[in-house]
């Protein structure tokens, strides 16, 4: 049975607000990350071919207000970075900021130098993540010269601590040189280990890696408990899109399903071109995963799932050996951990 009240969308709508992801590899694996970044992933990245077929499209979408730049960790290719900065200025496609985890900053002065040539390339600003679950890879310290350097460089009012409460607590622990276990935050601040108010701290959404992660900060449930939610506003908001090195749409907080394509960045949702997507909408994860069922032997897990994206997640999982489906891609974030 069809939701009455969910609308049922028929393409991919103006793109708003969003990020240009370079590489999904990164020098964290964040328990967090909804993309499974991580240095397991290929040391693949955007070219500079692609960056432009990027930034022409952009430039067409009538409602863009701006876009950011992000990875995985995209200071890892300085060049690659600086290049980009200036081909969004060349095609006057507004950027809002550069999207960090200040691993790179170990050092003031060279932190310093380096955003200093991206702002001259056209880079506006900075967002600088904190969190528990970056501390387990970055030293507080390495954060707090990013911070530093880019109040300076961009001053403060272009500088975005996500998030700041967070920047406060890894201020507190005892030695910013080095890095620390989740479980030695957790000691730290009297939490439970895995301590249900964990994921809250740090608005950590119950999909990606999260819900591998985290799994015991969460009560799972039977799949059936998620028999009602469809997917067709996620899959349509484009008000935080992301477009990957290879050029995949990825709409909502959906990673891992390429609702559209640089080539097409508004497909129509049908059911020979989108099956997964038209599904998602129309028939929410559980519709997928009774479908996954009878057509290719999906089972159900016995312990249950944490959220609607966790239990979408081991479908798609599912359904992505069977390479039948362009639209679960990259196909190596269903291959990595
Ligand atoms: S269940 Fe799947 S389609 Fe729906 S919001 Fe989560 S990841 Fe997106």
């Amino acid at each position: 049975m069809l939701n009455p009240k969910t609308p049922r969308p028929s393409t991919i709508p103006p793109l708003i607000s969003g990020g240009i992801m370079l590489s999904y590899h990164c020098t964290n694996a964040c328990r967090h990350c909804l993309y499974r970044c991580s240095p397991k992933r290929p040391n693949e990245w955007m070219s500079l071919e692609m960056a432009e077929r990027v930034f022409a499209a952009l430039a067409r979408e009538p409602a863009l207000e701006s876009v950011h730049l992000a990875g995985g960790e995209a200071t890892l290719n300085s060049e690659l970075l600086l290049a980009v900065v200036q081909m969004a200025i060349k095609h006057d496609v507004r950027l809002s900021y550069l999207e960090t985890n200040a691993a790179w900053c170990a050092d003031l002065d060279e932190t310093l130098r380096r955003l200093a040539r991206l702002k001259e390339a056209g880079l506006p600003g900075l967002l600088v993540s904190a969190s528990m679950f970056h501390l387990e890879f970055v030293p507080f310290a390495h954060t707090r010269n990013c911070v530093d350097a880019a109040c300076q460089v961009f001053g403060r009012h272009n500088v975005l601590i996500w998030l700041p409460h967070m920047y406060a607590a890894l201020d507190q622990m005892p030695d910013h040189h080095r890095t620390w276990r989740l479980s030695e935050f957790c000691d730290h601040f009297g939490l439970a280990r895995y301590d249900e108010r964990l994921p809250g701290l740090y608005q950590t959404i119950p999909a990606g890696r999260a819900p591998e992660a985290l799994r015991k900060c969460y009560t799972p449930y039977p799949a059936e408990r998620f028999a009602s939610e469809r997917c067709g506003h996620d899959l349509c908001s484009t008000t935080h899109f992301h477009i990957d090195l290879y050029g995949n749409l990825i709409t909502g907080f959906c990673a891992g399903i390429a609702s559209g394509s640089i080539d097409d960045l508004h497909p129509e949702i049908t059911p020979d071109r989108s099956p997964i997507v038209h599904t998602l909408c129309e028939e929410g994860p559980f519709g997928l995963s009774e479908l996954a069922k009878h057509e290719h032997g999906f089972v159900r897990r016995h312990e249950g799932y944490v959220s609607k994206c966790d239990l979408c997640y081991d479908v798609r999982r599912q359904l992505h050996t069977t390479a039948r489906f362009s639209e679960l891609r990259p196909v190596d974030y269903y291959e990595c951990r």
